[in-house]
């Protein structure tokens, strides 16, 4: 007998196929107001860029296409901000 996979419908919406990626969290340095590059320094994919903002330091997005969970931005994080995990709304596609 014949296994039935997943539905496409399923498939397009990505709820089957997730990979994990980085997250980045409060304790980004950058929300205190420090400049840091750090995560985006080390990441082999450029998967990460700084969102220039009048008054704070620029904001760490993690480009989710691009990003391939390796975690070297974790360890490198000065602030044990980055976490690996499913893709939230604010991050880039
Ligand atoms: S390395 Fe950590 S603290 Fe620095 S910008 Fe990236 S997420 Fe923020
Ligand atoms: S997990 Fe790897 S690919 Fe993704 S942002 Fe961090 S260093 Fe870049």
């Amino acid at each position: 007998m014949e296994t039935q996979g997943p539905s496409r419908r399923a498939l397009f919406r990505g709820q089957l196929i997730s990979k994990p990626i980085a997250v980045i969290g409060e304790t980004c340095l950058a929300e205190a107001g420090i400049v840091c590059r750090s995560c985006g320094d080390v990441c082999p994919e450029i998967a990460i860029r700084f969102r220039p903002r009048i008054g704070l330091s620029p904001q760490a997005i993690v480009n989710a296409a691009a990003c391939t969970g390796c975690g070297d931005c974790v360890g490198a994080c000065p602030g044990d901000a980055i976490t690996l995990g499913a893709a939230q709304s604010g991050a880039a596609s």
